[in-house]
């Protein structure tokens, strides 16, 4: 050890010469290894304290002038300060300006809110660092597991295969294009799209937003996806869909896939999944289901017949990041034909050649299913969860927070100054304050968070502005509604008050 020290010290001219002074980013001494642990267990005590009073600190805070400045303006560090003075700098300047989701009382946007555990197993991950295309190592068989526990707790059959991704976006977009891949009727991955007729994909108007970056990203246009009315409880209007399909067929187009969605964004409803599955399997389309929230639903057996259908899915996409209350980012996508799966992305680059022994044995199967070539360990903090809470642990907190959502509910229909604006089929409540027209009902949600109070978000309704309260919050009590209700009601007064003062 003491001679390690001296290599270290071979730069400041300690008489080694310059090859053996070799520099790494470990600490290089006894006491640097030593110093570093120590400050790493003060960043433990410090995140955990942070962890354990988040209840009393407000749901999000403005950043100030001179804080933006310091994290706007500093320029690029060419020698470093420290790992002591950078602690510095994020407990001052970072720390206390998180974006809120962590708190409480955040309900806005679907993000969840991560676990202490989660995030050691994140470190562990990080700590190991393995490369996740695949390789003949331990962490490979850690997500293979997560994905068949994944599997089995959605319903979908052996066989089934799967990818963690970094979210709910990207696991649409993978099985959008394993969909498409498998139904285009050529080989799209060589030809490109010019070859055949034109694709169609269907989803809702209430479709998620990643669907129209991703027909873009993948060449179909979004004009190439056909936007399918709703219903009154904003479920996709299943004739309208039929028809749309013999209309395409009949113009030349070839319909691909039909994007069903688990647990809407604006109001958490599901589509008929069923009627869907029936449709796709007579219309031989792709059944895609995207559930980044809702599929979460299915491992409750009081939700889930509220999804039924979901587990006929051909792909199924989904958050454990948001629903699965894990930290950024873990998402999932699911595919029940793993043979085509993996035609949709596998390729034969050389380099990347699979042998039969050592660490290259059994190949890069991660990168056959999906876009990315390195990954992290993401699944450590699913499978780590897993086993030391359980999944029944989950489910119940999901009903939990299906039972908050609804106790919300009751007290906006119990206040004559409030009003549900949408049905409140799973976790999400949209409402407002009586009588106040849009603006003044954004104005009531920017105060809420501004002040601190609690964070729920907007959404448009039917033409109309509602505020909505989105729970996938584990760390959520009944006390936690009430305060939001009756904040909603003390800041409406106040806000009408304003707009009328002679009243
Ligand atoms: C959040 C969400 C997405 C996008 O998932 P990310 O994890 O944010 O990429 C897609 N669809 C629905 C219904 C969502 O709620």
């Amino acid at each position: 050890m003491v001679k390690a020290m001296d290599h270290h010290q071979a730069g400041d001219g300690g008489g080694v010469s310059l090859s053996e002074a070799e520099k790494t980013l470990d600490p290089a001494t006894e006491r640097e290894w030593a110093e570093l642990r120590g400050l790493g267990h003060r960043m433990l005590d410090g995140i955990f304290d942070y962890m354990q009073g988040l209840k009393d600190t407000p749901a999000w805070r403005e950043i100030p002038a001179e804080t933006r400045s310091a994290l706007g303006q500093e320029p690029v560090p060419r020698s470093g300060q420290g790992a002591e003075a950078a602690y510095e700098s994020f407990l001052r300047d970072v720390l206390p300006y998180n974006s809120g989701n962590v708190h409480p009382r955040f309900w806005g946007w679907v993000q969840g809110g991560g676990t202490p555990l989660a995030m050691l197993s994140d470190m562990l991950a990080s700590g190991m660092n393995p490369h996740m295309a695949g390789f003949n190592a331990a962490p490979t068989l850690v997500e293979e597991q997560v994905l068949r526990w994944m599997a089995e707790l959605m319903g979908m059959p052996a066989g089934t295969t799967g990818l963690l991704t970094s979210g709910g976006s990207m696991a649409n977009l993978l099985g959008l294009a394993v969909g498409r891949h498998a139904c285009a009727g050529f080989d799209l991955r060589e030809q490109g799209l010019r070859y055949g007729q034109p694709l169609r994909v269907y989803g809702s108007t209430e479709t998620h937003s990643w669907l129209k970056k991703a027909m873009d990203l993948m060449g179909m246009g979004t004009a190439g996806l056909r936007v399918v009315g709703v219903d009154f409880q904003y479920r996709m209007n299943l004739s309208e869909l039929r028809a749309a399909i013999l209309e395409d067929r009949a113009a030349g187009y070839r319909p691909v896939c039909v994007v069903a969605t688990a647990g809407t964004v604006n109001t958490g409803t599901t589509d008929d999944l069923e009627a869907i599955a029936d449709l796709c399997a007579e219309e031989q389309l792709w059944f895609h289901v995207d559930g980044a929230f809702g599929a979460l639903a299915y491992w409750s057996e009081s939700l889930r017949p509220a999804i039924s259908g979901m587990e006929r899915a051909d792909s199924l996409a989904f958050d454990l990041h948001k629903w699965g209350y894990m930290p950024f980012e873990v998402g999932a996508v699911l595919v029940r034909d793993g043979k085509k799966h993996r035609e949709a992305f596998a390729t034969g680059a050389s380099y990347l050649t699979a042998m039969d022994r050592g660490p290259m044995a059994g190949g890069l199967r991660f990168a056959e299913r999906g876009f990315e070539l390195t990954r992290g360990f993401k699944a450590l903090k699913v499978w780590m969860t897993l086993k030391a809470q359980g999944a029944d642990a989950i489910t119940q907190l999901i009903e939990q927070n299906v039972e908050q959502a609804r106790y919300f509910a009751s007290l906006v229909e119990a206040s004559p100054e409030l009003e549900l604006a949408a049905e409140v089929p799973l976790n999400v409540v949209c409402f407002r304050y009586r009588g106040a027209d849009d603006a003044q009902n954004q104005e009531i949600l920017v105060r809420l968070q501004e002040r601190g109070i609690a964070i729920p978000s907007g959404t448009t309704l039917a033409g109309r502005f509602a505020l909505r309260v989105a729970n996938v919050n584990h760390r959520s009590r009944r006390e936690d509604f009430d305060v939001l209700a009756k904040a909603v009601v003390k800041i409406g007064r106040e806000v009408m008050q304003e707009a009328a003062p002679d009243r």
